[in-house]
């Protein structure tokens, strides 16, 4: 299993999943003409694209789903309160805490998260050749005991690490702004994602992505240096939003 970024962080956010059979992607807070020249960059088609997951209605996530899924004839799954905040006409339902297969060699987990959207979900993939499962964690307002049973054991996870405590205290958002952020339903700091690692079973993972980096509340020296000692297996990688990151086997 293979997964990349086209960007990721409160600009616009895309990942594509893909196994030998089947590519997925999740979310798509870009444009069209954006979404499209993202992709060339991956060498993927938009044509090749089986499904996409979309995790909820912000702009950062949803913003290029509609467009997207008319243009290329792509099915859109997601849950029901996500396709009427994004008045989706067309889609397939999912469900927290349900399974689904995609294509011929893929299942999703749906993972019901605590954010403050419609009906926000995240998702855990498992390759049905091998048996390698996938994580991918972003917009999450707190870590649940749910989520850390589905995130447990993963041997690759793409997790976000939203900002930094000082820095988003200290920085420029309005204190409203700075309140939803840091809330139950807001997004995960970089200790709440470590303490996440901590929870988990971390013993197989082999691939560890910072995701959803904050520009204005997070640096990527401090993800960087946070992440350096955690593990001798992997080398940890920052997805940034200008160019998320290039193809890395799961
Ligand atoms: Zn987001
Ligand atoms: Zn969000």
């Amino acid at each position: 299993m293979m997964l990349a970024s086209l960007g990721s962080g409160s600009k616009g956010n895309a990942t594509l999943v893909r196994s030998e059979k089947t590519c997925i992607l999740i979310d798509c807070g870009y444009s069209l003409l954006q979404f499209e020249k993202r992709l060339l960059n991956l060498a993927v088609s938009a044509q090749e694209i089986n499904a996409v997951l979309v995790t909820h209605e912000h702009s950062d996530h949803g913003s290029g789903i509609a467009k997207l899924a008319r243009k290329y004839a792509i099915p859109v799954w997601t849950t029901v309160g996500t396709a009427c905040a994004l008045a989706l006409e067309d889609y397939q339902m999912i469900s927290g805490g349900q399974e689904y297969l995609l294509g011929e060699d893929l299942k999703v987990q749906v993972v019901t998260v605590p954010h403050d959207a419609a009906e926000p979900v995240q998702f855990v993939f498992t390759q049905l050749t091998s048996g390698r499962r996938l994580g991918v964690l972003t917009d999450s307002g707190h870590i649940t005991p749910h989520m850390i049973q589905a995130y447990n054991g993963l041997h690759g996870l793409l997790l976000e690490f939203n900002y930094d405590e000082n820095m988003l205290q200290n920085g420029p958002y309005p204190p409203s702004l700075k309140r939803r952020i840091s809330g139950q339903l807001g997004h995960l700091s970089n200790s709440q994602s470590v303490d996440l690692l901590q929870q988990i079973d971390t013993s197989e993972l082999e691939c560890l992505i910072a995701a959803h980096i904050s520009e204005k509340n997070n640096s990527a020296a401090i993800v960087d240096e946070l992440l350096q000692h955690k593990s001798e297996r992997y080398v940890p990688v920052l997805a940034s939003q200008q160019q998320g990151f290039e193809w890395i086997q799961v």
